[in-house]
């Protein structure tokens, strides 16, 4: 099982560390050729304008929504606002794979940072230490995505849709690998399925 994370800019490094952690080899991705050999994808937090103006300019928007389509993908943060279908009115390059609309820095600037434990019933009892750093909530979900976390609030923080995972938080800043473990299950099932 081969995954990638798209290098171009962000917290990726963090991510490949967790993927060796759990075995898995990771691979990072600044081309489009790249992706042909890959099983899954994570796209990491940054800043998801940047995210998207290398993306367009390194040729990738086209080959990582065909990717997106197919294959397991996996955004986190500004990974999940560029996975998103909907962003309101801002204007920068998305892929728009997933039915979710998600609003950008929905916390402000006064508590733009925060880390609070979060139930995700997938991962079992034990809470998820979520660290959210400037992050994006889901404001509106379709039929076709399941809600896998939500703020105290009810704000929506962890979505699926079939082989696509988004989180607002960073999973790979703790020393949790319940994510990961959870995102490399998808990617195997996925590979079984194809087989
Ligand atoms: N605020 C960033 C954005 O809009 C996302 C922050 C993050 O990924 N930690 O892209």
């Amino acid at each position: 099982m081969k995954i990638g994370v798209l290098a171009l800019q962000g917290a990726f490094i963090e991510h490949n560390k967790m993927l060796a952690r759990l075995g898995v080899t990771a691979v990072e991705v600044r081309l489009p050729q790249q992706l042909a050999e890959l099983d899954g994808l994570i796209i990491p937090g940054g800043e998801s304008t940047t995210i998207g103006k290398l993306a367009s300019a390194y040729g990738l928007i086209e080959p990582l929504r065909q990717f997106a389509a197919a294959k397991p993908t996996w955004g986190t943060c500004a990974g999940m606002i560029f996975l998103a279908k909907d962003i309101g009115s801002q204007q920068q390059p998305i892929l728009g794979s997933m039915d979710i609309t998600v609003d950008r820095n929905a916390f402000g600037r006064q508590i733009d940072s925060f880390e609070t434990d979060l139930k995700i019933a997938e991962l079992g009892d034990q809470p998820f230490h979520a660290v959210f750093i400037r992050a994006p909530v889901v404001t509106a979900v379709e039929t076709t995505v399941d809600v896998l976390a939500r703020l105290d609030d009810g704000r929506i923080v962890a979505v699926r849709q079939r082989h696509l995972l988004a989180t607002a938080f960073h999973p790979e800043l703790t020393d949790d690998l319940r994510l990961h473990g959870y995102f490399c299950g998808i990617v195997k099932c996925t590979l079984q399925a194809n087989r």
